[in-house]
């Protein structure tokens, strides 16, 4: 069946099922997106591919034809018995039925590469819009053994991710995703490509996971407590939301601090690059 809308509807009348809304189930039925996602993750025969909420497997599909393996991970029981059905045949296919916020990647990944020989890992996904933000920190923040993600989330939470601290839509997650990866846009997906449609347009990004860190930090949390107290009152001077969040002890404290830093007394959190984040935090150990 090559159009990917019929096959889709097929599968879900087959099995008879309908999307389940609230585990953010919106089937891709774009090809032309499949192949966008499918060349821009890069894969080769070396590498463990590892898929957050295949579906249906219309990603996996393609998926399998060019990866060393595919490990998916899905949590709707549904969806488990489809894929069985359709790659029972491929012998580097793996399903787990799980919620990937549960799974011990770091464990998964470390088994994968010395059993199998698989020398990359990478993510590739569609993933459920309700929980993007946390399965994105969970892959960067356990700083797992990978190479890149490539995802399609919100096109306005893509934004965000993909920002560049300092400019237009900077938000606490932008440095947090900065500091691990090197963000790229890959391509905006209009609402038709799903069923069921989504609320938002969706957007395509690829996110490289640095090898060197961008700022040499020597308290990780406390840097990244920082940034979130800046972001917490948005709409307050930098100083005045890092006093009211106890970063600071005072007002004066915080003024000496920042000008010997030379920072404007009047700036605001999304104002700051990352390095001079990593500066503040230094100051204040
Ligand atoms: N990959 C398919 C596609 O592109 O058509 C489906 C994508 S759909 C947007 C998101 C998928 O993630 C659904 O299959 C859903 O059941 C699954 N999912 C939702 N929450 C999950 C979780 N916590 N862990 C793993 N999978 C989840």
């Amino acid at each position: 069946m090559e159009n990917l809308e019929e096959k889709t509807r097929y599968i879900l009348k087959k099995y008879g099922i309908s999307a389940n809304k609230s585990l953010g189930q919106n089937f891709l039925i774009n090809q032309q997106v499949v192949d966008n996602i499918i060349e821009a993750s890069e894969i080769s025969e070396e590498d463990l591919i590892i898929e957050i909420g295949p579906g249906l497997g219309t990603l996996t599909e393609s998926l399998l034809e060019c990866a060393g393996k595919v490990i998916a991970i899905e949590l709707d029981e549904r969806m488990i018995k489809i894929l069985k059905d359709r790659f029972f045949m491929y012998e580097n296919f793996e399903i787990i039925n799980d919620d990937v916020l549960k799974v011990d990647l770091a464990e998964l990944i470390k088994k994968e590469k010395s059993e199998n020989n698989l020398k990359n890992v990478k993510i590739v996904a569609n993933l459920p819009y309700y929980i993007t933000t946390p399965i994105i920190m969970k892959l960067l923040e356990e700083e797992l053994d990978i190479q890149s993600i490539t995802v399609m989330i919100q096109k306005e939470v893509a934004d965000r991710l993909i920002a560049i601290p300092g400019e237009e839509y900077t938000g606490a997650i932008t440095y947090s995703v900065y500091y691990y990866a090197e963000a790229e846009s890959i391509m905006i997906v209009e609402k038709n490509s799903f069923i069921p449609e989504p609320e938002v347009q969706s957007k395509v990004i690829k996110l490289k996971i640095r090898k060197e860190p961008i700022a040499d930090l020597k308290n990780k949390d406390l840097f990244f407590k920082i940034i979130k107290t800046s972001f917490m009152q948005r709409r307050k001077t930098l100083i005045n939301a890092l006093v009211n969040g106890g970063i600071f002890k005072d007002k004066v404290q915080a003024k000496l601090i920042f000008e010997k830093l030379g920072f404007d007394v009047n700036i605001r959190g999304e104002k700051l690059s990352i390095q001079d984040y990593a500066k503040l935090c230094e100051a204040l150990q």
